[in-house]
Formats: C-alpha cells, structure tokens, sequence
C-alpha cells in the first residue's frame, strides 16, 4: 500500500477520475478504481506488494563520471544534451517507486569502494561477491566496470543493463564478428546479450526499449486555471527546437518562411557578450529552465525541427503539451555511412527525418515532415497546421504508467540467475546468464513470416503491424520451420550469420544461426530473404506483447 500511494505521487490521476472519500487505499474496492484509473496491471499490484521482490540495484551513469563527466557536466547550462539525464531521472524514480533499494554514483573512486576487488594480504586483491542484483550504466560506465571489477567483470556482466540512446545492433555487439565482417564501431563489441541494450525510443527491437516519461507537470498547471481536461489555449506561435547557435546554421530561409505565418520563439544558449547569429525576426528567450521552457512550448501551436538535434525528448513533450511537431525530411536518410554524428554508432538505421518515432509511430495530425528546402512544402504544411485543431497525445508508452508497467516488466522477466534469487515467474524468464532458450514472450506469441529479398525483421513484421521479438529466433531456427510456411530447402547449413535463419533463392539454400548472440532482428541483405519472428504489439506499448504481461 506505501508503494501504491508512491505511485499516486508519481503519477497524478488521470482527468476525470474522481478521488474516492476516504482516501482509495483504506477501501479495498478501491483498488479497482485505482488500477482502471492508472492502467496498473494486477500483475503490477501483485509484485508491488510482495517484500521478496525487492532488488539491490545500482545506477552509474558514466557519462556524468571522471573526465567525461566533467565535460559533459560544462556543456548542460550551456545548452548540451539533456535526454540521457532525463531518462537517468525517470528510471531512478521507476525504481524507486517499484520498490528496489537504489544506489547512485557518479563516482570512479566510489565504484571501486562498491564494487571493486577488496585488498587482500599481499598484492593480490580478493574478488568479493556482487552485492547488487542489477547495475544500470552506459558505455563509458561498462569501461570503468571493466576496470574496477577486473575479471569479475565477464562473471557478472549479465547483470549489467546499459543505456544506449541509440541502440547496438548484434552484428556490431560480437567482437569477433565485428572485425571481421567490416561492421565498424567506436562504441559495440562488449558481447553481451544485445537486449541489455536500452534505448531511449523503440529503434530495434533486439534492444530493450527503456524510454522516459513525456512531461505532464505543466498539464497540472492548466487544470488549476480550469482549462478543460487535456485542452491548452494556444497563441499564434512557433517555438524552434535548438538549443544552441549551430543548429541554426543554413536554416533561415525555412525558419524565414514559419515566422511569416507565425511569431517564432527560440531558446537558445548565448554566452553572455555573445552577438547573436539568430535572424532578427528571432525572439529568443536563451537557454531556459525545463518548467519555463515547457510553459513557452504549452502556448506554442508548433514546434519546430531544425533537423537536429536527432531523436530527443522535446518533441514528445511538445506533442503532448498540444503542439504541432513539424520537422525536415532527410533524402537521403542519415547514417553512419554518410553522417558525422552516426559515423561509428553500432547502427546500421537508416535516420528518414530528425525524428522518425515521431513520423512513424505519432504522425499527422501531430507531427509533419517537410522538405525544409521546399519553401512551398514548408508553407503549404505551416498553413495547414494553422486551420487544424490538435489535442495533446502522449504515446501510452511514454506516460508515467506505460514506463512503470515496462520497466516492472522487464524486471520481472529479464534476469539473471546469479543474484536473483526468487523469480516472481519462473515459467516466464529471459536469462542474460545461462544459453537456455528464453520462455517470455511465451511461444504461443508467435507468428513467423519469411520477408521479401533485402528486408529486415523489423521492416518485414511491421508490415504486417506486428513487432519483430528476438527472444522467438530459436523457435524459428530450425528446418521444421521453414517446412512449416512451404519452403523447400534443397540444402541447409548452419553458420555464425547475422542474416540467419534466412532463405536464399538462387540454389534454395536454407540458413540457421550458429551463435544465439547474432540473432538479428535489424539484419537485411538484398540476397537473403529474412526468416522473421513477428508477434502483436501491445496497443500503445511496442514493447510488450498481449499475451506477455
Ligand atoms: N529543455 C530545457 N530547456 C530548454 C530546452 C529543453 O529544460 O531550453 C529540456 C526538455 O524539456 C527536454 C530536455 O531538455 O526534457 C532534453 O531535450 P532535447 O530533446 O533537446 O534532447 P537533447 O538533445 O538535449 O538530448
């Protein structure tokens, strides 16, 4: 019941949904309001109440420590990137409000005192066990992990969980396979399980998707001056994302054409002495704090992409503060073929506008993409934003209750059996630490297809609204199943092949996978037809299935 009342904190309830008197938690009919009120699953409730659930956990986000984390540390009042740390909070406060016991650090020398070797008599330093359950890091956190665990470090890496903006696809996670099949990366190569990967929007499903809570705060605001549930009166302007001076650059004919139909603000960071770059017809309000910031974006009627910064927070938060997200096109797509800021990300995703979750997942009425160098293009849309009226939507997967419904989800399903010692669903489990093949999602889950020539998993199961689930591979990854949808396989060999199980029809070569780590949702190649495991999304949560809960 504490923990409940922890979640009515958290997550405020929902408009239109009465406060039962006295408070809900002294009624036990109330828990059913409770759980209509805040789509808290049964299952949720079950495991919030259950004392034995209760993980060590630590969270090191290595970006904020040593050296790079002073780096980074200057650039966050001087407009620098801000999502990493909006994600760190929010699944500090899942956490916390599931009930683990948390550990933060920030700090290369405090990791050592946490979980380092302890000093033994002479030089040699005595491995002491793992005293946390779960330990959340991120690239440059794994690094320190490595030194400051030494060998320990490859025994207990499956307890790690590593957030990863953009997410690490498998053929850039296998060492090995990295080098020598060309596929280039500063970052991958840790060979780990790649859905300890978190990503901050659902980019490949070989990843876990973690996300972040799009913010409501300021729809409290408007609910206390009495604006009807969900509505915002809104101005005739425009709020440019780009938060520093370059993002600007070559952009002022396409902002030139917004703010002839609409006043455009900006908040953009200016060292102080600093002489504005920004058109004239700017009005800009410098870097702002996120509760001013947002209370600009609520009036705002459309928030403007410039075109980076690529796959941020704001644009979900604008979105569900009512506005209009309109942003550039890119043709070509952006890569790390063709793209500085991609080049040695492991991801082969081809970027199709600043924010393609927006695109494909929202899209219009919400979100229009543009040719920002089509100044009709650009026109035509602004003008037809103006004669459109837009409600806020929050994606259910971006709400308070959609994070904690996915975080417990993951918790409860993805362990590690080293350290966790009673799982809630035993039938139910994806063991990062042993070869077993995963039980959850549940078999039943299941729905192969076979892709044309060239594409990808991910692309051949959202073609048919469903999600490509790599924990079913090993059900696909036999010669019963390519039987199974009437291909006829004149031979069969098995190889370490990210493009594997996939069918070849030159010859009618049939492909199975040889190393579990390679099993590919993103993998696509013009010659090989994917074998794809798909499953149903659940409405609003990608990545959770129907029948997976
Ligand atoms: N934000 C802010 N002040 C501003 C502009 C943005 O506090 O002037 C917040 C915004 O609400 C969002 C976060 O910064 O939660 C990250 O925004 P963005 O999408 O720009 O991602 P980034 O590129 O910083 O990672």
């Amino acid at each position: 019941l504490t923990y409940l009342s922890q979640i009515e904190d958290f997550c405020p309830p929902r408009p239109g949904i009465k406060h039962s008197s006295p408070p809900w938690h002294q009624k036990p009919h109330a828990y059913t309001e409770k759980v209509r009120s805040h789509h808290v699953s049964y299952k949720m409730l079950v495991f919030l109440t259950s004392p034995s659930a209760t993980l060590q956990v630590l969270l090191y986000p290595g970006a904020l420590a040593g050296s790079v984390g002073q780096r980074f540390e200057a650039m966050l009042k001087r407009g620098g990137p801000l999502g990493e740390l909006v994600q760190w909070a929010d699944l500090s406060a899942c956490l916390t409000v599931l009930g683990h016991n948390l550990t933060f650090s920030t700090s290369q020398h405090q990791l050592h005192s946490l979980i380092g070797a302890a000093p033994g008599q002479g030089s040699c330093p005595i491995q002491r066990p793992l005293t946390f359950d779960l330990i959340y890091t991120d690239y440059h956190g794994l690094a320190h992990l490595q030194g400051a665990m030494g060998l320990a470090f490859l025994h207990y890496r499956c307890c790690f969980r590593i957030l990863d903006s953009f997410g690490t696809e498998p053929a850039f996670n296998l060492g090995s396979y990295t080098r020598s099949h060309g596929y280039k990366t500063l970052w991958g190569s840790w060979g780990l399980q790649p859905l300890q990967y978190m990503t901050m929007f659902p980019h490949t499903p070989d990843n876990s998707f973690l996300g972040f809570v799009s913010e409501e705060a300021v729809r409290e605001e408007a609910r206390e001056e009495g604006l009807e549930a969900g509505a915002y009166k809104k101005d005739k302007i425009a709020v440019v994302y780009g938060k520093q001076d370059y993002m600007w650059q070559g952009k002022s004919e396409y902002v030139g054409v917004i703010s002839e139909e609409l006043e455009t603000h900006a908040t953009v960071y200016q060292p102080p002495g600093h002489v504005s770059n920004l058109p004239s017809f700017i009005t800009n309000h410098g870097l702002l704090t996120q509760e001013r910031f947002l209370r600009l974006v609520r009036r705002a009627k459309v928030f403007v992409g410039l075109g980076f910064p690529y796959e941020g927070p704001a644009p979900i938060e604008a979105i569900a503060l009512g506005c209009v997200f309109l942003q550039p096109r890119f043709d070509p797509p952006h890569s790390s073929d063709n793209n500085d800021f991609y080049k040695g990300k492991p991801t082969t995703r081809q970027i199709s506008s600043q924010h393609p979750y927006a695109e494909a997942f929202i899209g219009k009425p919400h979100v229009w993409t543009v040719d920002a160098n089509n100044k009709t293009d650009v026109r035509e849309a602004v003008r037809a934003i103006l004669h459109t009226e837009v409600k806020p939507f929050t994606p259910r997967e971006f709400t308070c209750e959609g994070m904690l419904e996915r975080v417990h989800a993951y918790i409860t399903h993805q362990v590690q059996s080293r350290g966790f010692s009673i799982p809630l669903f035993p039938e139910s489990l994806q063991n990062f630490c042993s070869k077993s093949v995963p039980t959850w999602p549940p078999e039943s889950a299941l729905r192969a297809h076979l892709g044309p020539l060239g594409q990808s998993c991910v692309e051949v199961c959202r073609r048919s609204s469903h999600v490509c689930e790599p924990a079913l591979f090993p059900h696909l990854n036999n010669p019963a199943a390519f039987n199974r949808l009437g291909i006829g396989c004149s031979s069969t060999k098995q190889e370490v092949n990210h493009l594997f199980p996939s069918y070849s029809p030159w010859g009618r070569h049939c492909g199975l996978q040889q190393e579990p780590l390679l099993f590919s949702c993103a993998g696509s190649d013009p010659s090989h037809r994917r074998l794809c495991p798909c499953r149903a999304p659940l409405p609003g949560q990608v990545a959770l299935c129907p029948d997976c809960l």
